[in-house]
């Protein structure tokens, strides 16, 4: 059966780290009858890397295969990304998906509801005052700072590799001295308020607004990123999702299922995906799709609870979902 989906040397040539013959594992996996849910990262996964975050542009193809996903009805889209949820949307520019942004502390669905997760105030000043420190003391030697709203990135990746090791600590003092979390990406340092959120409580979030508290089972899942703020997802969704991490080395560690070379066969992927979802029909479904290790893992109760690191006596900014977030919500 879809033997389409391996035969030709092109995919081959390309997935060297996906080959025809283990990808048709996550076909089984998709099968026939569940919606598919596909939470994608932007930099570095649906664009590739590029010096300045405004150059990192979605390939028109993979654009293109995404636009005809999002118009499939059993086909879900969140990207979920490190940059501002308004930049991302903007660069990927397609209606009617969800976009996650800042790591999934902001959260835009398709119908135009919003969801921030509450912040203490004392840190909307402090974001400030933390960028002025940043460029003040480390934006030398083509390092900068982006303010992305509610967390600021301090970029090196133009700065000369020998200076780096220095910026990169001095960058990682203030922003700790200042109270906030600082967390290590390509090149970067982001400074985090220190809310307990990334992408893995963001993704879950996202699954159950969309799909209702029994998500677990009513889709299938496939979670692609390439760094290490992604794998608080796949750690997240172990058992419950495919999840692949784009890296061309073989020796990072993830807890992904399986790594993809980059982000060329990110759009393979993407490609297989749409063409197993166009074709299939119900009456195809063999009614032998493999239950993987995740009905455990999915009656777990999985932590929802908005817990500030250092909490403060005033929060704003409630989200608009706050009654979903109660604390220690089951799943
Ligand atoms: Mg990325």
């Amino acid at each position: 059966m879809h033997k389409h989906f391996w035969g030709t040397f092109h995919y081959r040539k390309i997935l060297s780290n996906l080959s025809a013959k283990s990808f048709q594992s996550y076909i089984w996996y998709i099968g026939n009858t569940h919606k598919l849910a596909l939470l994608l990262d932007y930099d570095g996964t649906l664009a590739p890397i590029a010096p300045h975050p405004d150059l990192a542009i979605i390939p028109a193809e993979t654009k293109n295969v995404l636009q005809r996903l999002s118009n499939l009805s059993d086909c879900y889209i969140a990207i979920v990304s490190g940059r501002n949820v308004n930049n991302v949307k903007q660069m990927v520019d397609i209606e009617g998906i969800t976009y996650a942004g800042n790591h999934g502390l902001e959260i835009l669905h398709p119908d135009g509801t919003k969801f921030v997760h509450p912040m203490p105030t004392e840190f909307h000043d402090k974001v400030g005052e933390l960028m002025r420190q940043l460029q003040e003391k480390v934006c030398r030697d083509g390092a900068w700072v982006e303010n992305k709203g509610a967390l600021l990135t301090f970029h090196f990746r133009e700065t000369p590799i020998h200076l780096r090791a220095g910026l990169e600590k001095q960058a990682v003092t203030l922003i700790e001295a200042a109270g906030f979390l600082a967390a290590h990406a390509h090149c970067a340092i982001e400074a985090r308020p220190p809310v307990q959120w990334n992408k893995g409580r963001a993704s879950i979030y996202i699954l159950r607004t969309a799909f209702g508290v029994d998500w677990s089972e009513r889709i299938r899942i496939i979670y692609v990123g390439d760094d290490a703020t992604d794998e608080d997802a796949m750690q997240a969704l172990k058992g419950m999702a495919a999840t692949f991490r784009v890296t061309s080395s073989d020796i990072t560690k993830t807890a992904a299922e399986r790594r993809l070379p980059s982000t060329d066969s990110v759009l393979t992927m993407l490609k297989w995906v749409e063409r197993h979802l166009s074709r299939r029909k119900p009456s195809m479904d063999p009614g032998r799709i493999p239950r993987r290790n995740s009905s455990q893992l999915a009656k777990q109760p999985i932590q929802m609870s908005v817990s500030i690191v250092q909490a403060s006596p005033s929060m704003t900014d409630r989200p608009h979902s706050a009654n979903s977030l109660s604390p220690n919500h089951p799943n």
